[in-house]
C-alpha cells in the first residue's frame, strides 16, 4: 500500500521537524494526525479534546506546544478570524477562508494565484495574504437539496469555459 514517491505523513512530519531541529515525538505524532484526519479548522481546545482520545495522558499546554511548532516548520497555519478563537489548518495551499455567520463553520476557499486584491504601495515587500470572507455556508443558505443537487455539480464537466 506504499507508494514509493510519495512520503507518508508520518516521514513529511520527521523530515519536517528535524529541519528545524527538532525531534519526531509521539505527540507532535498525535497532534498532526488531529489536524489531517478532520479538516474542519478546529481550535486548540477542539484539537486538545480530539487528542485526549488517542493519548489520554497529554496536556493541553502540551497541545498548545505542538500546535507552535507545526505552525513554526509550515505543516500548519493559524487562521485568525474575525471575534473569534484562533483555528488550525493543515491546508498549505494557498486558500482564503470563508467563515459561515449562521454555523460558525470554516470553509478554504481556493486562490488562483497571482491574487491581486489591493495595491501594495511601492517599498512594502508581501510575505503572505490572509483572506476571510464571511456569510453563509450553503448548507445555512439553504441551497443544498433545493433543485441543482451537488452531485450535478461535481459530475467532472465544467460547463463554463473561462473567456480566454
Ligand atoms: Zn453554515
Ligand atoms: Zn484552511
Amino acid at each position: 500500500m506504499r507508494a514509493k514517491t510519495k512520503l507518508s505523513w508520518e516521514e513529511k512530519l520527521d523530515q519536517t521537524l528535524s529541519k528545524i531541529g527538532l525531534r519526531f515525538t509521539s505527540q507532535r505524532q498525535v497532534v498532526y494526525s488531529v489536524m489531517l484526519d478532520v479538516r474542519d479548522h478546529p481550535t486548540a481546545e477542539t484539537v486538545f479534546l480530539r487528542a485526549k482520545q488517542a493519548m489520554p495522558e497529554i496536556s493541553m499546554a502540551t497541545v498548545y506546544n505542538c500546535l507552535d511548532t507545526l505552525v513554526r516548520c509550515g505543516l500548519v497555519a493559524q487562521v485568525n478570524l474575525h471575534r473569534a478563537a484562533t483555528r488550525y489548518c493543515p491546508n498549505m495551499q494557498e486558500h482564503g477562508h470563508f467563515y459561515c455567520d449562521d454555523c460558525g463553520k470554516v470553509f478554504d476557499v481556493p486562490m488562483a494565484p497571482p491574487v491581486r486584491i489591493m495595491d501594495i504601495p511601492p517599498g512594502f515587500e508581501l510575505r503572505r495574504i490572509d483572506v476571510s470572507i464571511s456569510g453563509r455556508c450553503p448548507h445555512c443558505h439553504g441551497a443544498v437539496g433545493a433543485g441543482r443537487t451537488e452531485s450535478a455539480r461535481k459530475s467532472g464537466k465544467r460547463g463554463v469555459s473561462a473567456a480566454a
